[in-house]
């Protein structure tokens, strides 16, 4: 029997229900984050719920729970699911109150966290993938992940629409971010990635992608670059918890660089490998070769 957890009770998936005038439902009132599970355990969790609550404070809506808290019930949840490789999603909304558009004066927070089996994109990651460009036409307030998805939602259609797997987002001139993931791009060996701004949710793929280039002293410029910037790059990729380091190999059409997923893209896959099989933490206590 599947779980999932319901305001902190692990129940049967089939038990739970949500109110119709869950704030969640009627206007998107909510955040969420999508961890990652290898080998049963969950990656970069921390991290997840370092911003799970910088979103909650952005949006003044309410954790009911301490970051341990949570860290515990989603592990007891991976582990009655029997999880291996997977994901963990959960969201908070502002809960159910008659519908106004202002906060109610009392909510309860609604919770909800269940598992997914999902397979590492592995021969995707191998060959690369293709992307449209669409112009970003969100809010302001990217840098919440909130439920308010819309706007990712049209650009991914236009993707799929397009046979390619991601849209990569531009307001303007300027490329932002892709649907659902961020964006690299490599020139002359030099990696380039929007900066952490209102215009961006700043993945935690991301964070951990810049901390590996930092101690093998890859160069990164996390400065705005252009959609000619983009289509001149020597390689391009993006980054999310699901498509961990995928490269982009084709953008409206046109090959970047020579059409196949690049060398520092490549070395970039394999340094986060390392980090998904805990490797670089057993290298750096000196437990490994
Ligand atoms: C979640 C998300 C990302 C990727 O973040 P990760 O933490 O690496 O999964 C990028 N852009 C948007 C719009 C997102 O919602």
């Amino acid at each position: 029997m599947e779980k999932l957890i319901l305001n902190g009770r692990l129940m049967d998936r089939e038990n739970a229900s949500i109110d119709i005038e869950d704030r969640g439902y009627q206007f998107g009132d909510g955040i969420y984050e999508v961890v990652r599970v290898y080998h049963g355990r969950l990656f970069t969790n921390e991290l997840h719920l370092n911003r799970l609550f910088l979103s909650a404070e952005k949006l003044s809506l309410r954790i009911p729970y301490t970051a341990q808290e949570l860290t515990a019930q989603l592990e007891k949840l991976v582990e009655a699911n029997g999880v291996g490789t997977g994901i963990v999603y959960l969201q908070f909304t502002r809960g159910a109150a008659k519908r106004k558009h202002h906060f109610p004066e009392k909510s309860e927070t609604t919770y909800v966290a269940y598992t997914s089996e999902l397979d590492r994109p592995l021969e995707k990651m191998k060959k690369g993938v293709k992307a449209v460009l669409s112009e970003d036409i969100r809010w302001l307030r990217c840098d919440i992940k909130s439920l308010n998805l819309l706007g990712n939602v049209l650009a991914k259609q236009k993707a799929v629409e397009n046979g390619c797997y991601e849209a990569i987002q531009h307001r303007g001139e300027t490329v932002t971010e892709g649907s659902s993931s961020n964006v690299f791009i490599v020139k002359n060996d030099e990696l380039a990635t929007h900066p952490a701004t209102n215009l961006i949710l700043n993945g935690i793929t991301r964070q951990v992608l810049l901390d590996i280039c930092r101690k093998q002293g890859i160069p990164v410029r996390e400065e705005a670059f252009t959609v000619d910037d983009l289509l001149g790059a020597d390689e391009v990729f993006i980054t999310s918890t699901t498509s961990e380091v995928m490269p982009i190999v084709q953008i409206d059409g046109k090959m970047v660089g020579d059409g196949a997923p690049g060398a520092v893209t490549r070395k970039l896959q394999h340094a986060f490998e390392r980090e998904i099989n805990g490797l670089s933490a057993q290298l750096a206590s000196g437990t490994m070769e």
